[in-house]
């Protein structure tokens, strides 16, 4: 099968968060299994291109209508690892990816309907079509619609899949962005079900691809829901027949503590591997941590937060996480990517507190490695989370999740208390309310469990470093969600 992914980030050469891993991952999988993948990303000027190899024009002169103009573009290969990207590059006066970020510039949804366009565009000159096209979250949802109202004639592509990997970002706009794209903005299918006169890009997805996925199963039950349907419950009822769960996988070769470049020691988790040799290991990463950070070395548990620092990841419980660890006299270290919010100086007050905190406001892709391989647990009190990564990262490291019951959260982290699973599956402390009481629940007992009970700590360890959360099984319901795709084309035919 031939599957083209077009996407707007791809760990680790343009990532921002979880959907930047979830291309590579999933991607590298499919290929594993035999089928073609191509990635088609913008040509962005923050790509890390010393990872890329054979970089090289495969065409030239993509011509884009905008607005009445013709924009080109050109087309470039390379290679990452066992994967074929490809870049489009536009040739647009604005400059819409050469910005030094890749999210976050005031014209987003001008950047992003633009490039879907032009993603068509190259396509209707592309050499090979694809059976399937994936798309991902509103910046290229924009995609389905104008394929079936502007392309379909065209190309002729086997099925549109859309991914909703977080309902939070809608990509809602002006009816001009998608007017200067020759689409039609009187189409009730494009319109945002809430905002007059605001066209919702998400929604168009939705409405126009032959199925559309989102990240786990419990997130799929929740989103069809009005309270965390975020405005496009309705829509996402209507359209519920294509609509499926899928719970992210982790690249186990890319997140491997035992060959993971990264880390200060490396370390087994699977196969014949002693705990001791674990501890040891981790003990020797923390060594590292303690001294990036300025921490004393003390045997006291350290608690970690890897994250974007916005409201969806309760940043406000990650501080107070960060004060009853403290109390209790535990250590606390932050890597949080800032996205200006007032919250960052809140946590950067506590920085080097009596040696026993540590914050650092960036995006360290070394650091985040070293941090999970560090830490004995990792706090995620998520006000939502459609399916999380750094749960699973974690658990493959040693390391033991606190997590809020929601999402992906729900779907992969097992209380050590609970009776709902057998005891092997029991891998971390969870808790159900968004406060303080609930988040204190998850951390006192963990603390707890760390400094009274080792045995029981250690079995926890390694009920989570056994799990697989790879992608053997969901690119494998991918693909049956992909050729059910093609024998409904097929039928039709
Ligand atoms: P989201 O996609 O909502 O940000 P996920 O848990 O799905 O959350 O994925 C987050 C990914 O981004 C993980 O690979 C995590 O390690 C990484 N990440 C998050 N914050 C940082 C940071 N500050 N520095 C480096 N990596 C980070």
């Amino acid at each position: 099968m031939y599957i083209l992914q077009i996407a707007t980030e791809l760990a680790p050469v343009a990532k921002v968060g979880g959907l930047g891993d979830v291309l590579y991952g999933l991607s590298k999988e499919l290929v594993k299994k035999g089928h073609e993948v191509d990635i088609l990303l913008p040509k962005y000027d923050v790509i890390d291109y010393k990872m890329l190899r054979d970089l090289k024009i495969e065409l030239r002169d993509i011509p884009c209508k905008v607005a009445g103009k013709i924009v080109h573009n050109t087309l470039w290969s390379c290679e990452l690892d066992n994967l074929r990207l490809l870049l489009l590059e536009s040739h647009h006066p604005d400059k819409y990816f050469e910005r030094e970020k890749i999210y976050g510039c005031a014209d987003d949804p001008e950047r992003f309907t633009y490039f879907s366009k032009a993603a068509l565009e190259m396509l209707a000159k592309w050499s090979s079509v694809p059976d399937i096209v994936h798309i991902h979250d509103w910046p290229t949802a924009l995609i389905a619609p104008l394929y079936k109202e502007s392309f379909a004639d065209r190309v002729k592509v086997g099925g549109i899949v859309l991914t909703i990997h977080n309902l939070e970002y809608q990509g809602k706009c002006a009816p001009e962005q998608i007017e200067k794209l020759g689409l039609s903005p009187d189409n009730p299918h494009l319109e945002d079900p809430y905002l007059a006169e605001t066209i919702n890009l998400l929604r168009g997805g939705i409405e126009y691809a032959d199925a559309v996925t989102t990240v786990s199963p419990t997130y799929e039950q929740e989103i069809l829901t009005e309270h965390e349907g975020m405005g496009l419950d309705l829509v996402l009822q209507a359209h519920r027949q294509k609509f499926y769960g899928i719970l992210n996988g982790i690249d186990e070769d890319y997140w491997n503590p035992e060959t993971d470049p990264f880390l200060a020691k490396r370390f087994k988790t699977r196969g014949a591997f002693s705990l001791e040799e674990v501890h040891k290991a981790k003990k020797e990463n923390r060594k590292q941590i303690a001294l990036h950070f300025n921490l004393k070395e003390e045997e006291v548990p350290l608690v970690a937060s890897i994250t974007r620092l916005v409201p969806q990841k309760g940043p406000e419980l990650l501080l107070h996480g960060l004060q009853r660890t403290l109390e209790r006299g535990g250590q606390f270290v932050l890597l949080g990517s800032n996205h200006q919010m007032p919250i960052e100086d809140l946590f950067l007050e506590w920085n080097g507190q009596n040696g026993r905190v540590g914050i650092s406001i960036a995006r360290d892709e070394a650091l985040s490695h070293l941090l999970f391989a560090a830490a004995d647990m990792l706090l995620i009190p998520s006000r939502f989370e459609p399916c999380g990564l750094t749960q699973l990262i974690a658990l493959r490291y040693g390391t033991v999740p606190l997590a809020r019951r929601t999402g992906g959260l729900a779907d992969t982290i097992f209380d050590v208390d609970t009776a709902d699973v057998p005891p092997q599956k029991r891998n971390g402390f969870t808790f159900d309310h968004f406060d303080q009481e609930g988040a204190n629940w998850a951390l006192e007992r963990a603390l707890t469990y760390w400094q009274n009970d080792r045995a029981k700590w250690d079995e926890l360890m390694l009920n989570g470093m056994r799990m697989d959360f790879s992608w053997k099984e969901p690119s494998e319901k991918h693909l049956e969600l992909y050729r059910k795709l093609l024998l409904k084309r097929a039928r039709a035919a």
